[in-house]
């Protein structure tokens, strides 16, 4: 703590207070996040702070950059970049009614699914996406930042969070007691997408009672015709009742009218690294240089990468690599080898090519079917580890559900005969 000089206070989120410090080191502002954890058991706050040691290790252009973490007197630190263009929730209630143009709507969202999809591609579930986590730095990228402290900390508290909280981008499955899964970001995120297009929030209501029923109803509000099909179209994706039939961020990325944005804002190397079909990979090994290339220097298609690595086996289960299942390219697009080369191997055999080529291709997919199916075992064992710590979690969740529930969230709904719920829009 002695590392920095407490400027200010920026804010008070639901898990605690943010902090604008300077460091003494390098002169720089950062946000100091103070997260109070004495009531953690031992065990929650070992595993805390390895994930957060991990989440440390995250960087990616569209990601807060998170500096450090300690704890100190009951209360975990997290040190991370000051987004000095402060949140997406003040910039839109800045617009005081005026609507974005698509250009500025999509090239921000394409940043947030940019970050969402380094995320998400780790098995890591954001759980808090909403305009108050999403940031832009000084030079106008998005950023989005507090990843990973609600999945550290809402295992026990995602409910009573909730409720003091900002519920409006809770999920139809949230909602009915269900699962958060990777498709509950997906939810948040169309959240967003509809308050940059209508500088309101999807679902809206005077009491928690009727905003849940709002959300599991799905309707909401169109947004403005002079928006795209497009992107109109996406909205309805991502407001999908059913969490399966949501697109994964992927997908969002593979829509021509978002992937063309993309490499405004990665670099080419980056863009091949985060769109291999592995892309869990040199995970934390590496710095990302956040760089924005000229505009049209590189195409936006994905270049799959070779690499195979073990993360899971680095990070430990609940961080572990894309299990996507991508069959092998056609395996007859691959250049054979010269027949030159094919002579120099074997000069005494008359060489078929054909026949040769033949072999050489039965060979390879031989070997790919292997790979497949090692992969295949392994994500399966991962699928159990990961099946028996949801269990777990929802076990302490539901007692939390119940605790929470006999003492205080009636009182929070039932405050004020209507239930007010908080941080409610109050300028457009
Ligand atoms: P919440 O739990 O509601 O997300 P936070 O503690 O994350 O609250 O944030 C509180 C306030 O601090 C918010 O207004 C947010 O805009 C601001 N803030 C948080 N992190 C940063 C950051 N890295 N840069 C600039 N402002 C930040
Ligand atoms: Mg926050």
């Amino acid at each position: 703590m002695d590392k920095y000089c407490k400027l200010h206070k920026i804010g008070e989120g639901s898990f605690g207070k943010a902090i604008l410090v300077k460091s003494k080191e390098d002169g720089k502002q950062y946000v100091l996040k103070e997260i109070n954890i004495s009531r953690m058991s031992s065990k929650e706050r070992k595993e805390s702070r390895r994930e957060v040691e991990v989440l440390a290790n995250m960087k990616h252009p569209n990601i807060v950059l998170y500096r450090e973490s300690f704890e100190e007197n009951g209360s975990l630190y997290i040190v991370m970049d000051y987004c000095e263009g402060g949140d997406l929730y003040k910039r839109i209630n800045a617009q005081k009614g005026v609507l974005f143009p698509e250009d500025q709507i999509l090239d921000w969202f394409v940043q947030i699914c940019l970050a969402l999809k380094h995320v998400h591609d780790r098995k890591i579930l954001h759980r808090d996406i909403k305009s108050q986590n999403i940031f832009l730095t000084k030079d106008g990228t998005v950023q989005l930042g507090d990843f990973g402290i609600a999945r550290v900390l809402n295992s026990t508290l995602e409910l009573a969070r909730t409720c003091i909280g900002t519920p409006y981008y809770l999920s139809p499955e949230i909602c009915e007691n269900r699962p958060y899964n990777n498709k509950s970001d997906i939810w948040a995120l169309g959240c967003v997408l509809y308050e940059m297009c209508t500088l309101k929030h999807a679902f809206e209501a005077g009491n928690m009672k009727n905003l849940v029923l709002k959300i599991i109803s799905g309707s909401f509000p169109p947004v403005s015709c002079h928006y795209s099909y497009d992107l109109q179209n996406l909205l309805s994706l991502l407001f999908k009742r059913n969490p399966r039939e949501r697109p994964s961020v992927n997908s969002i990325l593979r829509k021509s009218f978002i992937a063309k944005r993309i490499e405004k804002f990665l670099t080419p190397e980056l863009i091949a690294e985060e769109f291999s079909h592995r892309a869990f990979h040199k995970f934390g090994a590496h710095h990302v240089p956040a760089k924005r290339p000229a505009q049209g220097q590189i195409s936006a298609s994905p270049a799959p990468a070779q690499k195979i690595t073990k993360p899971a086996a680095k990070y430990g289960v609940s961080l572990t690599c894309k299990k996507v299942v991508e069959m092998p390219k056609k395996f007859n697009e691959k250049k054979p080898p010269s027949r030159y080369k094919q002579a120099q191997q074997s000069p005494s055999k008359k060489v078929n090519p054909g026949e040769e080529r033949r072999k050489m291709l039965e060979e390879l997919a031989r070997k790919r079917k292997l790979e497949y199916e090692r992969e295949k075992k392994q994500r399966e064992q991962i699928n159990l580890l990961e099946q028996e710590r949801v269990k777990r979690q929802e076990k302490e969740r539901m007692e939390q559900i119940n605790r929470v529930k006999e003492q205080g969230w009636r009182n929070v709904i039932s405050c004020g005969g209507s239930g007010e719920v908080k941080a409610k829009r109050t300028v457009y």
